[in-house]
């Protein structure tokens, strides 16, 4: 039997990834967080040194990845890499640059494909990333695009860090994420875009719970 599938697509900072484990928990359904896949080979790319443009080597690297994701008792996906806990040495905004530079090459994506579609069982998968709706799930019965303004997504992740201890600038933090953006929406091979039948949210100025009612309340609407 066919697993349903429900695509979130859209920026860093758009709440997305906040919304898709929220969503899984309340639906019961697996969660498939594709940018850590991303981080996790850009990670493995550092260690092994090989360099972000390096297409020939990092395609059999992205082939052969050994990783791990399971959940934690939050619903939070715990990644491991060659056996090792990285969820967390993932998240830093060295991994995110590295990620999204490997992420345009198209033999690395494409590489990562049946992997990603392989997260599709019963009974159904919510799956995060850029684009869950246009190129790894394109049959998807519901798909959504989130966005938010480019200041409220670096303010979000300000107050993340901060909330880590860490001391960050917010006006770095905006133009890391713009300059990511831009880099995500202007790559040739599957670019951060909205599907053409994504239904198109805006969380700016949306707390999380309303951003999750608005979507149950379109995910029953297409039921
Ligand atoms: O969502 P997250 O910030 O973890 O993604 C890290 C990077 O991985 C993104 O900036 C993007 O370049 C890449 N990515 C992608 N396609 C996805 C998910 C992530 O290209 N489906």
């Amino acid at each position: 039997q066919h697993a349903p599938v429900i695509t979130i697509d859209g920026p860093g900072g758009s709440g997305k990834g906040t919304l898709s484990r929220l969503l899984a928990q309340k639906l019961g359904w697996q969660l498939l967080d594709s940018g850590a896949i991303y981080r996790v080979l850009a990670l493995a790319a550092m260690h092994h040194q090989i360099a972000s443009d390096d297409e020939e080597a990092l395609q059999p690297l992205a082939a052969h990845l050994d990783v791990q994701f399971s959940a934690d008792e939050l619903g939070n996906t715990r990644v491991t890499l060659e056996g090792e806990n990285v969820s967390h040495s993932i998240r830093t905004q060295e991994v995110a640059d590295e990620a999204s530079k490997i992420a345009s090459l198209p033999r690395v994506r494409e590489a990562l494909l049946r992997r990603q579609r392989a997260f599709a069982e019963l009974p159904g998968l919510v799956a995060d990333g850029r684009d869950m709706g246009t190129v790894v799930f394109p049959q998807a019965e519901v798909k959504i695009f989130l966005t938010a303004a480019p200041a409220e997504r670096a303010n979000r992740r300000y107050l993340e860090l901060k909330e880590k201890g860490l001391d960050v600038n917010i006006g770095d933090l905006l133009n890391e994420i713009q300059a990511r953006d831009a880099r995500d929406m202007n790559r040739a091979t599957a670019p951060l875009k909205p599907a053409t039948d994504a239904y198109i949210l805006d969380s700016t100025n949306k707390s999380i719970e309303q951003v999750l009612e608005e979507v149950l309340n379109h995910v029953n609407s297409n039921a």
